[in-house]
């Protein structure tokens, strides 16, 4: 069962060759024997899991149950919970168990899936290789010596390993699209505003968007039908109707026009990935497309513009966890300045004070100006430069990473080496764009994900062409080699 995609899952339960809580204690089972491997979940909720399975068994014994009834998936736990532990990865939240569900997962619990557990994620979605968590760094499933990509990286590799068919994620500055494309899995980032952030854990709120991580463009269509909706709760979400993405993805690509920046080829991109983009392009043709090479002259100020913005946004939000509401508590105080400051610094970890520093620096009066005013102009012209190319094309297609997954502990203490990984995958984010990643091949048996940049609120029309890909090739569908 744990080889099906959530398409095929559904249309099981819908047959009855298995019921929900079939489903779902062959879930429960791999992760207690596998996940020790991967550390892909933070928390397993066993119970709870069960009983959300027999409610659905009862739902599609009476009919009229929706496409993800009984369906398993897992939720990055950086969503929040009733009842159940959100940590976000970090200490400071180890003991915190909201007393409500973010909308992504009333909507899930609406559809009728099933919650295994909340997977790992670097802390506070600040990273790109999972190895900030307070819980341990995650392992990719291709090789358990390398990294599976950050932040959603749990996510990412608990699909890879079929340890949950999908799962949900978020993406700040590519934490959907470079998990999916390190894990050799399929992730769709959607417009800003698609998606409720009520009750997802903010880092960045201009930026934050939840996402889909699944095995197929298919399966995130169902993932995203489910995720998306108005909620007046985030007054960033935006009330747009909202297509049926999986009747969308039956269209041709005769005639779309497929925009390649040349910035994309530049320096520091290994070799063979750019061949696979350069094969996958050529697929693209033979379904119909049409290839032009576009430019986005601003793309290499994405990163700067991104490391000041994402940490000033960062250092606003992250100032509620003071010891004095809920998360961690230092013992003790001996006054209001000592359980601030102690409970601070106890509870984050290395790199979300790095950021907290860097963007209450970049706020700070005498230097806004110089900084954070400045990012936000570039922040313009990188919107401007995709603005402008979806004049002439429809969508947008590079590498999502620089290369495949890296070693574990490769990026050491050189935090910009990290942050420069997020190249291709910052502007889309600074413009609000929605982007997706899906596999198109592999070097040295680690995969490669191609990444797709859409206009706005055309995720519909992401998921087709992304689709079409995965009827006309197979990446897809490989399974890492030790799960066969
Ligand atoms: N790697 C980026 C960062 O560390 C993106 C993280 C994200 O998208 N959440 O900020």
């Amino acid at each position: 069962m744990h080889q099906m995609t959530i398409a095929q899952l559904a249309q099981g339960l819908r047959e009855k060759a298995f019921s929900s809580t079939e489903l779902t204690q062959h879930y429960l089972e791999r992760i207690a024997r596998l996940d020790p491997s991967y550390n892909s979940y933070i928390s397993i909720t066993e119970e709870r899991a069960l009983a959300e399975a027999k409610a659905a068994d009862a739902r599609l014994a009476a009919g009229e149950a929706p496409t993800l009834c009984g369906v398993p998936i897992a939720h990055k736990d950086i969503f929040c919970t009733d009842g159940v532990k959100t940590s976000c990865g970090s200490k400071m939240l180890d003991n915190f168990v909201p007393p409500y569900d973010a909308t992504v997962v009333s909507n899930f619990k609406a559809a009728g899936a099933v919650s295994l557990g909340k997977t790992n994620m670097d802390e506070f979605a600040m990273g790109s290789t999972n190895e900030s968590s307070f819980y341990g760094a995650v392992k990719n499933p291709w090789d358990t010596a390398r990294v599976p990509g950050g932040s959603s990286g749990g996510s990412a590799a608990a699909v890879a390993a079929l340890l949950a068919p999908g799962a949900t994620a978020t993406d700040t500055g590519g934490s959907i699209r470079q998990p999916a494309s390190l894990c050799g899995v399929s992730g769709l980032k959607p417009t800003y505003g698609r998606v409720s952030r009520w009750g997802m854990i903010a880092f960045a709120s201009s930026l934050d968007q939840g996402g889909p991580i699944a095995r197929t463009a298919e399966d995130c269509a169902i993932l995203l039908q489910a995720m998306a909706s108005f909620d007046a709760k985030d007054s960033t979400c935006m009330d747009a109707p909202i297509d049926d993405y999986r009747a969308g993805l039956g269209q041709s690509l005769d005639g779309l026009r497929i925009g390649v920046p040349k910035e994309y080829f530049g320096e520091g991109l290994n070799q063979r990935v750019a061949e696979l983009i350069q094969a996958a392009l050529k697929q693209y043709e033979q379904l119909g497309a049409t290839i032009k090479e576009i430019t986005l002259p601003h793309n290499e100020l994405a990163v700067p513009a991104y490391y000041v913005i994402a940490p000033a946004e960062c250092s606003a939000n992250l100032s509620r966890f003071d010891g004095v509401r809920y998360g961690h508590r230092c013992d003790a105080p001996k006054d209001l300045m000592d359980l601030y400051k102690r409970s601070r610094s106890e509870g984050f970890g290395e790199e979300v004070k790095r950021r907290i520093l860097v963007g209450t620096y970049a706020l700070s009066a005498g230097y806004y100006d110089a900084y954070y005013s400045k990012a936000q102009k570039v922040r313009r012209l990188i919107k401007q430069d995709f603005v402008n190319a979806f004049d002439e094309v429809d969508v947008i297609m590079g590498p999502t990473a620089t290369a495949p997954a890296f070693k574990l502990g490769a990026m050491g203490k050189d935090p910009v080496a990290m942050y420069l990984e997020d190249i291709y995958t910052t502007a889309t984010n600074l413009a609000g764009l929605p982007g997706m990643s899906i596999p198109c091949g592999f070097v040295d048996g680690l995969p490669v994900g191609l990444q797709l940049t859409g206009n706005y609120w055309r995720e519909g029309q992401l998921l087709n062409i992304a689709h079409q890909y995965q009827l006309a090739t197979d990446f897809h569908s490989q399974i890492a080699p030790a799960l066969d």
